[in-house]
């Protein structure tokens, strides 16, 4: 098992400073890998990093939202060309850095959304993307 990071991630960091054994690193470039990342195979599930997140954007694998309930006004944030995310998130991040994502979403309050496709992409930065070059 492991931890996912969702796309209710919006950069703030905050969770890379705590993981005890520092498997959760930024995607880069933004706008093709959005979000922090967490290595599957590093992972030990201690569920340090879900409290830290000021997004709520972390999950244990299996409990990953099919139906996530909106409380209205969260960003969900994609890579840059996904249709319907046109919309720019400014924000400042754990060390208080501006953090600007281009191609977000905000969500309606009772909008409900499915989580769980965000599962393959923090496979996939680790088997496929930068995660992988970073390990080599
Ligand atoms: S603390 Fe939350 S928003 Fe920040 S990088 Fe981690 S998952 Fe993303
Ligand atoms: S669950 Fe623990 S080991 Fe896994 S990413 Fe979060 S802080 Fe790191």
């Amino acid at each position: 098992m492991t931890h996912i990071i969702t796309s209710l991630c919006l950069r703030d960091g905050g969770c890379a400073t705590v993981c005890p054994v520092e498997c959760i690193v930024p995607g880069k470039p933004t706008d093709q890998w959005p979000w922090y990342y967490i290595d599957p195979d590093t992972c030990i599930d201690c569920g340090a990093c879900i409290p830290e997140c000021p997004f709520a954007a972390i999950f244990p694998e299996e409990e990953v939202p099919s139906a996530y309930k909106a409380k209205g006004g969260e960003y969900i944030s994609m890579p840059v060309g996904t249709p319907g995310f046109d919309t720019e998130y400014t924000g400042t991040n754990h060390d208080g850095e501006t953090v600007v994502l281009t191609a977000t979403r905000i969500l309606a309050a009772g909008e409900v959304v499915d989580l769980t496709p965000d599962i393959a992409p923090n496979e996939a930065f680790y088997k496929e993307g930068p995660g992988y070059d970073a390990l080599k």
